[in-house]
């Protein structure tokens, strides 16, 4: 039974994202053709207009350039708090028409936090794995050993450790938030490596958009209040600098 670590690709982004968004944001304010506009707009370098716009807060055209990850190695406790974000696409790996027995699979695979690992207790932690494999496979079994109508009520044994792989497709207005509030150090460890390697390689693709993205501390006072985690200047250091 494997430990699983994360994984993420970005599998897609709207060619070309600055100019769409840059089109859409100067159609609201110019009396000019679609043609013309696009003229206009494909002759420019963006990055100022795209900086005035997020100053501006004229957030709506950033919802015309979309980004897809695929996204591996992480658990379902991490899943659960990524989908809560409504303004996204999911697409995510069935425990219920995917068995996970060990001997035709090689079994549930599992991230392990590094918590577990920094006290010496991640053997420990994975022998308790094995048992709940040894539990599903038993269950499996009793309930037909294939299909659906097995791996359905076998799943309930699986624990939030359990990996799950998942395709997540968000605009850039909520890319950005979902940045904001994941990559930010309340946010749980797990969820906050992806939100920053999600940042990491949207920024790759389009780094006038994700300029100052980032926790809310990047760009102004720490929104989280009596929360703060006081660190926002290694903070701000720290996501500035991503790339
Ligand atoms: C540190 C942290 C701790 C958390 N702890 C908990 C917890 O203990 N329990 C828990 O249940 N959740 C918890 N959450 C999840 C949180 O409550 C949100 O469900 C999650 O962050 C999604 O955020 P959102 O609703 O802003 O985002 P999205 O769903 O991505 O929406 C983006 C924005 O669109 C707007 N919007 C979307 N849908 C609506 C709507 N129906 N009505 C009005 N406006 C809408 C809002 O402005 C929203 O901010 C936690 C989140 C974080 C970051």
């Amino acid at each position: 039974m494997p430990e699983s670590k994360l994984h993420v690709v970005l599998l897609r982004s709207t060619p070309d994202p600055e100019e769409v968004i840059a089109q859409a944001a100067k159609l609201c304010y110019s009396p000019a053709s679609i043609d013309d506009l696009k003229k206009q707009i494909e002759s420019k370098n963006q990055a100022n207009f795209i900086g005035k716009l997020t100053d501006m807060r004229h957030h709506s055209p950033l919802e015309h350039a979309t980004f897809t990850f695929g996204v591996e190695g992480i658990s379902r406790s991490c899943s659960h708090q990524i989908v809560r974000h409504r303004l996204a696409s999911y697409s995510q790996q069935s425990q219920r028409y995917v068995g996970q027995q060990s001997g035709k699979t090689g079994g549930f695979h599992f991230v392990v936090p590094p918590g577990i690992d920094k006290i010496g207790k991640k053997t420990w932690f994975i022998e308790k794995m094995n048992i709940i494999q040894q539990w599903y496979d038993e269950l499996t079994e009793a309930l037909g050993n294939e299909g659906e109508r097995a791996f359905e009520d076998a799943r309930f044994l699986l624990p939030n450790a359990a990996e799950t792989k998942i395709i997540i497709t968000m605009n850039a207005r909520e890319l950005l938030h979902f940045i904001q509030v994941r990559c930010c150090n309340r946010a749980q460890w797990e969820v906050r490596e992806l939100a920053t390697e999600m940042l990491r390689q949207a920024k790759q693709v389009s780094p006038h958009i994700f300029k100052d993205a980032g926790p809310g501390c990047v760009n102004g006072a720490c929104p989280e209040g009596k929360m703060t985690c006081g660190e926002m200047n290694e903070v701000r250091t720290r996501f500035k600098n991503l790339s």
